[in-house]
């Protein structure tokens, strides 16, 4: 098992931030093609970043399993210091550690290569940008893939945690336009886009909606003196729900109260905004939820069927017909230069593969 820790440090110790992940792609390419895979890295990250996705299959017995991680970390690991005290594995705190989602990365190659050859058809997909907006997994050809279930290795807690839903995301920009005029002398001949944002934002709900949905705005930039009326404010926010419809219902009430603000006011607004991934739930009595059981079981570790607050690459695969959950493999205080893992998770998220993979008697 000090294999699976010395080929974590290793892959710790390529810097792969999103956009610049070809040198983590080039190296996965290589480890799949030794464990016998047929590689391909797709035209996917075209205009996104160094590389596409990297794809594995190999040929086995039984029904085809697709495993999925990401190659990305949310920034920079360059000049990583690493320490490694106590069977835990952090930072010195200059960067973050990387675990996430490296952690998936070796499990899925040293579980299969600790399977060997007799294993189920295997399909593998190391995703790039998921950081950056999930762009690997939304720019993945489904059509190529046999596999009716998916397992992404890409959660936070010990492994045995099991994410079995997430919300819709939509995120939006508004620019609200109103007309400059000197606040002093001629004020009546301008209109604030201050107000009509405030107007509006009086006027919205905010904050938690309902159980399974959320609103935020979480920027607001505007002005330029305060002897100027204000002519421009920019706002970004999102809404979340488990209910997409939820999402949509929200997303356009906010839409229709900054225009009928602005209307009113004299103002105008431009809005963008995009579905930046829809929500998913796996029911606890569905295949591939009483086949984790099994494995859980036999590895004498407990599952415990969780909910999360964000995307990962299991709500684009699951929307794109692929059931699919996210398995948590330790990896903890991600995004933070905090970030650990202990080699008790990294161990058993390779134990795990193992056996998803293996041939079942
Ligand atoms: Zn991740």
């Amino acid at each position: 098992m000090e294999k699976v820790i010395s080929h974590f440090k290793k892959l710790v110790n390529i810097n792969s931030p999103s956009k610049k992940e070809k040198p983590m792609a080039d190296y996965l390419v290589d480890r799949l093609k030794e464990l016998n895979f047929q590689v391909t890295v797709d035209k996917g990250g075209k205009n996104m970043g160094d590389t596409g996705n990297v794809i594995g299959k190999r040929d086995g017995k039984g029904q085809p399993l697709l495993l999925c991680a990401h190659m990305d970390t949310v920034e920079s690991t360059e000049n990583i210091v690493i320490k490694d005290e106590e069977g835990r594995i952090s930072t010195d705190g200059t960067t973050i550690l990387g675990a996430d989602d490296k952690a998936g990365l070796v499990a899925i190659l040293e579980g299969i290569k600790m399977a060997g050859e007799n294993t189920r058809p295997l399909e593998i997909v190391f995703t790039f940008g998921e950081e950056a907006g999930l762009n690997g997994s939304k720019a993945l050809d489904i059509s190529q893939f046999k596999s009716k279930n998916a397992f992404v290795l890409d959660s936070g807690g010990d492994v045995g945690t099991v994410i079995v839903k997430a919300p819709s995301e939509i995120d939006f920009a508004v620019k609200i336009h109103g007309k400059a005029a000197h606040s002093g002398v001629n004020p009546e001949d301008g209109v604030s886009a201050i107000k009509i944002a405030g107007i509006a934002i009086g006027n919205l709900p905010m904050g938690r909606i309902d159980e399974e949905t959320t609103a935020n705005i979480g920027v607001l930039n505007g002005g330029t003196s305060t002897n100027v009326v204000c002519p421009l404010v920019e706002l970004k926010g999102e809404v979340r729900s488990h209910n997409f419809s939820k999402a949509e219902k929200i997303h356009d009430q906010y839409k229709d109260v900054f225009e009928v603000a602005a209307k009113e006011m004299g103002g105008k607004i431009e809005w963008i905004s995009e579905v930046v991934f829809k929500n998913f739930e796996v029911k606890k009595d569905e295949d591939i939820i009483l086949y984790l059981k099994k494995k859980f079981d036999a590895l004498k570790l407990d599952m415990v069927l969780k909910p999360r607050g964000g995307g990962s690459d299991a709500n684009i695969l699951n929307n794109k017909g692929i059931k699919t959950v996210n398995l948590g493999v330790g990896m903890e205080k991600g995004h933070s230069k905090e970030e650990y893992i202990t080699h008790q998770n990294l161990i058993n998220a390779t134990k795990l593969v193992k056996t998803l993979v293996e041939v079942e008697d």
